[in-house]
């Protein structure tokens, strides 16, 4: 049997389109091969165990190999095989129209760069390495002959009978000229960790050598054996049941996936589900470091144990895409291109998996081990601030095990957290007023004096804490948050009751004009206002709302940046029932009392750190020349 013929397509030569714009991702051609391989084994495990396959199964390794010198690699199963009826069938025509379906479709493709990886051009892309691509197979179907087919990646074939005498297939590429960088072994086992390293049938390449023991006590002899070079664990964890599985099982696979990795995972969550799609994987929560290493270790995305890509922009909700780990699902459609994706139903109902999954967890953990969970915090709490922030599912899941953190380190949810402050934090309009601080140490003056009020202060110093005020403030009823230093710690929370003047009405007129003599500087607007005699003689704070429309506009939000940068503004709020302004007030000399005031203004701009250059100077010079009178 001797046969040449013609395989029936539209394109002449489909072959050089193909090899020129799949050119970035030549090495998919390996994955698709030995997924083939894989295929054909799995198929002949699935015909044995109903009964339609009856011979010995033997060893079902696929087998990957090249030789530099006659230049080619081979892929070699022991699945189920071809007949020759069969090689026309699914080579000939699946293969052949399946490539120039993929090139009708994507020709003119923008989109390329996106769908390139993810798209399984199978067979065909044999040709983006070879120049000839040669099957050599024998059917597992009862007196078979085996055939040889050989094609040249034009429309031409031949196919004649074989020697072959063992069941399967082998697929021999004669490697192109321009693709020799793949006749080494570095390369190939390279491709093979990327893309193979969890097939379900063991993949060999190569051999290595092993030293066992032989024999017992003095007796023992160490010989070495040589042994196939699986580079595949056929098993990973993600496709057992989790109640078969231990933590450390999760962290030794963690190890599997990122070996250059040393931290351990805090966490992880094993997905498994079949309808009303089929998703099976393990995301792992990582440590979040402080540099933010973004991020090597991506998660993964499989298909039926066959590594696809890890991009997983589309799959996984935006806020989970810092964590590690694996996803494998069949549903999730490969051959299509990225904006078909985002709308895809499947896509979104795992993306809406994967969110519950993950609130679910973290509401688990929080109810087991909150103490663990306090702990773990300062990693999780970027995951879900962020999921809060972006997502609203999220949110009202995350409401419940959102923690906030006080300048003590003491935590608390939402709800908590409204009923400790409800006695001592409610202002006269009847809205809780949240005190935080972004920076402890600078803003430790403000902080000490809540304190002494009794006013309680959180710690919200984190990237995305002043996103996450503002998603509280507008899903919150009746409860506002300001930072420590936006107002004299009387009118942080409006209350009713107001400290009377110990100054007369005409008397706090002239300290304010006093004030603005001495500060002199269009910044800072001087108010004088009752307090406690035991606050500073002035305080300068940053109005919230002031504040939040510059941080806005710095983030280049809220339209206002056609009006140039806004202005640092600052309130001077001058104590009307200190010592130091009654004394003032009384100095007769001009000179001493703008010294003294300008001495109470330095005072406060040094608790806000604000105290430098040649304004820390004339302080100090001032500071000795009052103290030395
Ligand atoms: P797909 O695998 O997506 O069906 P391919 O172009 O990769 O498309 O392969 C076409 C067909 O050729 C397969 O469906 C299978 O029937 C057959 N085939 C390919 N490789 C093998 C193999 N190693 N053993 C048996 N059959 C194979």
């Amino acid at each position: 049997m001797q046969e040449k013929g013609s395989i029936s397509i539209h394109t002449e030569n489909i072959f050089p389109i193909i090899k020129k714009f799949l050119y970035s991702d030549h090495e998919i051609f390996l994955r698709e091969l030995v997924s083939n391989a894989v295929d054909a084994t799995q198929k002949l495990k699935q015909l044995s165990s109903v009964g339609e396959f009856k011979g010995e199964m033997g060893e079902l390794k696929v087998k990957v190999s090249f030789d530099e010198k006659a230049k080619t690699i081979t892929i070699a199963d022991s699945g189920i095989g071809m007949t020759g009826e069969e090689v026309k069938k699914y080579i000939n025509q699946i293969a052949f129209s399946g490539a120039t379906e993929f090139v009708e479709k994507y020709k003119d493709s923008q989109d390329q760069q996106s769908i390139i990886g993810m798209f399984g051009l199978g067979f065909y892309s044999a040709f983006m390495v070879a120049k000839e691509v040669e099957i050599n197979t024998l059917s597992c179907k009862e007196d078979s002959k085996a055939v040889r087919w050989i094609c040249d990646g034009s429309t031409s074939y031949e196919l004649s009978e074989s020697d072959k005498t063992t069941r399967g297939t082998e697929v021999i590429l004669h490697v192109a000229e321009d693709s020799e960088e793949f006749l080494s072994e570095s390369r190939l086992s390279g491709i093979l960790n990327k893309y193979c390293k969890f097939l379900p049938v063991e993949v060999v390449f190569g051999t290595k050598e092993e030293t066992v023991k032989q024999g017992e006590g003095d007796d023992a002899k160490e010989e070495k054996v040589v042994k196939d070079n699986v580079v595949n664990n056929p098993n990973p964890i993600w496709t057992k049941s989790p109640s078969d599985l231990k933590d450390e099982d999760y962290l030794a696979f963690y190890r599997e996936l990122y070996p250059f990795t040393f931290d351990e995972p805090l966490f992880w969550i094993h997905l498994n589900v079949d309808y009303p799609f089929n998703l099976t994987g393990i995301l792992y929560f990582p440590k979040v470091k402080e540099t933010f290493d973004l991020q090597k270790n991506h998660i993964q995305l499989y298909s039926k144990q066959v590594f696809i890509t890890d991009e997983v922009k589309d799959i996984v909700p935006e806020f989970l895409q810092l964590l590690h780990g694996v996803i494998d699902s069949p549903d999730i459609p490969l051959n299509v291109s990225r904006s078909f994706l985002q709308s895809d139903s499947n896509v979104k109902k795992i993306n809406n998996y994967i969110t519950k999954k993950v609130a679910e967890k973290l509401n688990d953990i929080f109810k087991k081990d909150r103490e663990g969970f306090e702990e773990k915090w300062s990693s999780t709490g970027i995951f879900v601030k962020y999921g809060m922030i972006t997502d609203e599912k999220f949110y009202d899941r995350a409401s419940k095990f959102l923690v906030l953190e006080n300048v003590e380190n003491k935590f608390s949810t939402i709800e908590e957290y409204k009923a400790l402050i409800e006695v001592n934090q409610k202002g006269k309009d009847g809205n809780l007023v949240a005190l935080y601080s972004n920076d402890i140490e600078a803003q430790d003056g403000y902080i000490q004096s809540a304190k002494n009020r009794g006013f309680d202060v959180l710690k919200l110093n984190g990237p995305l804490d002043s996103h996450l005020v503002n998603t509280l403030e507008q899903k919150l009823e009746k409860v506002q948050f300001k930072r420590v230093d936006a107002d004299t710690p009387d009118k942080l929370i409006p209350k009713e009751e107001k400290l009377e003047a110990v100054l007369s009405e005409e008397e706090q007129k002239q300290v304010k004009e006093i004030f603005e003599k001495a500060i002199d500087d269009k910044a800072y607007t001087v108010e004088v206002a009752p307090m406690a005699a035991d606050d500073l003689p002035l305080t300068i704070t940053r109005p919230e709302f002031m504040r939040r429309m510059r941080d806005m506009q710095a983030n280049g939000g809220g339209g206002m940046a056609m009006f140039g940068q806004m202005p640092e503004q600052f309130n001077a709020s001058v104590n009307a029932n200190h010592g130091l302004v009654a004394k003032i007030l009384k100095t007769e000399d001009e000179e001493e009392k703008l010294s003294l005031a300008k001495q109470a203004f330095d005072i406060s701009l040094l608790a806000q750190n604000m105290l430098t250059g040649n304004k820390l100077t004339s302080f100090i010079n001032r500071s000795v020349e009052l103290a030395s009178k």
